[in-house]
């Protein structure tokens, strides 16, 4: 059945190496997501509670009056160094989501505060607490280099061609003639685009991270590329998953359309939710090299 498999993928995961140890030892059943606790072996002292970076309070939100809320009297903590994968089925709240903890959507009820600050939509403002990198990558007419420091204009060549190695842009940047080639949009594949957007958004300023499938165009080796590098970023990282490996990787799956949004690890998940272990069992049948993103130019 599901189980065995279930549990081979997750102890092959395990086993090639996560990046990041799931130290959580208990089921978290609030929607609070500690960092885990890192305890050397010769001193096992608890580190220091982490800030908070981002805190939904009764949030209530729907799309007209008389539409069902997609959220309703939700809550959620994020905690610096958070990683969080959001998953459910299509229509669940995902994106709407990832919306108001970017404050591009206001809640009818309840509170959004990122770093304390209430979220009032002021993009100068929220460009300071968060970087949202949505589905569609936006690429306009200029050189690479303008493109990727449009958030941070003042980043040297050097930061921007650390980042673009770190995410895997090197190659085509290599193709297209270096940072310093003018883009056209239109040449350049979905893939691509999201590639550009990435570190575009991985050099902004910004402490928290939030991909809305702002990697369903990358192949899954690329999408961890991505994934990983910013789970480096101090402030924390939300992900809206487009793959099962998103979940696994992350240290804390947020599912959202099973009733009450329900927040643990995968492990836990798979235990507690009926809707999780569908998406999982969905995903697991449609193996991921079965459905081939638009390929990446390999250069030359
Ligand atoms: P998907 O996986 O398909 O991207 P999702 O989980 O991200 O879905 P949302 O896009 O957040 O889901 O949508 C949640 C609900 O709100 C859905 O029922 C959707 O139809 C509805 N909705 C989303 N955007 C709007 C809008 N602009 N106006 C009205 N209803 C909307």
């Amino acid at each position: 059945g599901l189980q065995p498999a279930l549990h081979a993928l997750v102890q092959g995961v395990a086993g090639g190496g996560l990046r990041f140890a799931v130290t959580l030892d208990r089921i978290l059943s609030s929607t609070a997501i500690a960092p885990p606790v890192r305890a050397s072996p010769t001193h096992p002292v608890p580190a220091a509670p982490e800030p908070v970076r981002a805190r939904l309070r009764g949030v209530t939100f729907r799309y007209g009056p008389h539409a069902r809320p997609v959220l309703d009297d939700f809550d959620l903590t994020l905690t610096d160094g958070a990683y969080l994968a959001v998953v459910g089925p299509s229509g669940a709240g995902k994106s709407t989501l990832a919306a108001l903890l970017s404050g591009l959507l206001q809640p009818q009820a309840g509170t959004v505060r990122l770093n304390g600050v209430p979220v009032d939509g002021d993009p100068a403002v929220l460009a300071r607490h968060r970087v949202l990198i949505p589905q569609e990558a936006y690429v306009f007419t200029g050189t690479l280099l303008d493109n990727l420091r449009y958030l941070r204009p003042d980043a040297d060549e050097r930061r921007v061609t650390t980042a673009v190695d770190r995410l895997g842009l090197g190659a085509l940047a290599c193709r297209l003639g270096g940072l310093g080639a003018t883009l056209e949009p239109g040449a350049l594949s979905a893939g691509e685009r999201q590639l550009v957007a990435t570190v575009r958004a991985y050099l902004s300023p910004a402490p928290l991270a939030i991909l809305d499938e702002a990697t369903c165009h990358l192949d899954p080796t690329a999408e961890a590329t991505v994934e990983l590098a910013f789970a480096d970023r101090p402030g924390g990282l939300v992900v809206v998953a487009h793959r099962i490996s998103s979940a696994l990787r992350a240290r804390q799956v947020l599912i959202l359309g099973d009733g009450r949004p329900m927040l643990g690890r995968h492990e836990d998940l798979l235990t507690r939710s009926a809707t999780y272990r569908e998406l999982v069992g969905h995903w697991l049948g449609e193996p991921e090299t079965a459905r081939p993103p638009r390929p990446l130019p390999l250069g030359g």
